[in-house]
């Protein structure tokens, strides 16, 4: 070291950043979230860093950040992730289902045809009132979801209503849900897609097909769906599975997922997710686009419980941490117009974070048929940063 460098580095912590003969302040953060393990897919990162939010904006992701915070969050021992987008829920169905989400990690979310054009003004009056950025799906059947079957009678398949419903409420509706189940549907599942995507056209809006257990096979459906379009359910068991008995994926499954359909998870709790078709699929090579809940107040008690929970079971199948942190952040923001610019910590983007605990130990997971399965990890939410605050974390 010559003298120079030595008084440098003598005296360095208090000369450096001179910028026009004034000396810089330190920066300045809303909050800091330090000391956890980011994992953020949409940047390939997996590493120990503080997350510094400014403005409801990401500000910084450093190995350290030294700058003062009004407020921070010790996330030391903790996964810090981007804030969870969960593409088929009913969380607009009750006043509550947002905020109870929100404490869940959930920042965004679809609630997928709750309601059709009938009383699709309920859902949107929820959602419209929800903390994070929401839509809705407007079920094809004007009547919503029925016991008997939302579409069993096909004039409920009413396209006029629907397309007067989206241009009423062009900014909250997001697509048209089409449930496709025997049912739900009956023998009217195909002319009910048919119609679906007749009111999803001048729009330029994507469909949901809720698939399991339809009377079509699946490729006849499936043929109806443009790049865009979603599959719900994708781990039903047959009839009309996305996998056959020797253990192929269909053909026609792999050319829609190449044509640009994405293919989710929609847990729920009743017919969607058996775990040996699980099994199967996964070990086909074929894993899900997205994740997604199908969450209702029911749900929450039972075998949905909450979205890290849901994200929780593809742990014990398998599926690479950030695979399952992938399909709850980046590839679900990917899905919807509205979150094009969320489900990751990259700098600028809006501060929606996700705090989860990775829990060791003996977990039980039950799938929709009641079969029980433990796996040794399991994700608890512990605390949610929306746009930039904190908010109240679940009880
Ligand atoms: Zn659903």
């Amino acid at each position: 070291m010559n003298r120079r460098q030595f008084v440098f580095a003598a005296t360095g912590a208090a000369t450096i950043v001179p910028v026009a003969g004034v000396l810089a302040a330190p920066a300045k953060y809303d909050l800091i979230v330090k000391g956890g393990r980011v994992i953020d897919p949409s940047r390939k990162l997996d590493a120990i860093r503080d997350v510094g939010i400014a403005h409801g904006r990401i500000a910084a992701i450093e190995a350290n950040i030294s700058g003062e915070a009004a407020e921070t969050i010790d996330a030391r021992g903790k996964l810090v992730v981007p804030g969870l987008i969960d593409i088929h829920t009913h969380a607009a169905r009750t006043k509550e289902g947002p905020a109870l989400c929100l404490a869940d990690g959930v920042t965004g979310f679809v609630d997928a045809g709750s309601q059709g054009a009938d009383r699709i003004g309920e859902t949107i009056a929820v959602a419209k009132s929800a903390p994070q950025p929401c839509r809705v799906l407007i079920n094809i059947g004007r009547a919503g979801i029925l016991p008997e079957g939302d579409t069993m009678d096909i004039s409920r398949a009413d396209v006029g209503a629907a397309r007067e419903a989206i241009g009423r409420n062009r900014e909250m509706i997001a697509g048209i849900k089409a449930r496709l189940s025997r049912d739900v549907a009956g023998a009217n599942d195909f002319e009910v897609l048919r119609r679906s995507q007749e009111v999803a056209s001048p729009f330029h809006l994507p469909v949901m097909i809720h698939m399991g257990q339809t009377m079509s096979p699946l490729p006849t459906l499936l043929a109806l769906l443009k790049p865009g379009d979603v599959v719900t359910h994708m781990f039903a068991p047959p009839p009309n599975s996305i996998i056959d008995d020797s253990g192929h994926i269909l053909p026609e499954v792999i050319a829609a997922r190449r044509r640009g359909v994405r293919f989710d998870l929609g847990n729920g709790r009743t017919g969607h997710l058996r775990w040996d078709i699980a099994d199967r699929v996964l070990k086909a090579g074929f894993l899900p686009d997205t994740f997604s809940t199908d969450w209702t107040p029911e749900g929450r008690a039972a075998q949905v419980i909450d979205f890290p929970n849901v994200m929780s079971k593809f742990l014990m199948l398998d599926m690479p941490l950030d695979q399952v942190v992938a399909c709850a952040t980046v590839n679900a923001s990917r899905a919807f117009g509205v979150f094009r610019n969320r489900g990751t910590l990259r700098v600028g983007a809006p501060a929606d974070v996700a705090v989860l605990e990775l829990r060791d130990g003996t977990f039980e997971f039950v799938d929709n048929y009641g079969n029980k399965r433990t796996g040794p990890h399991r994700l608890f939410p512990s605390a949610t940063v929306l746009a930039g605050r904190r908010v109240a974390t679940r009880s």
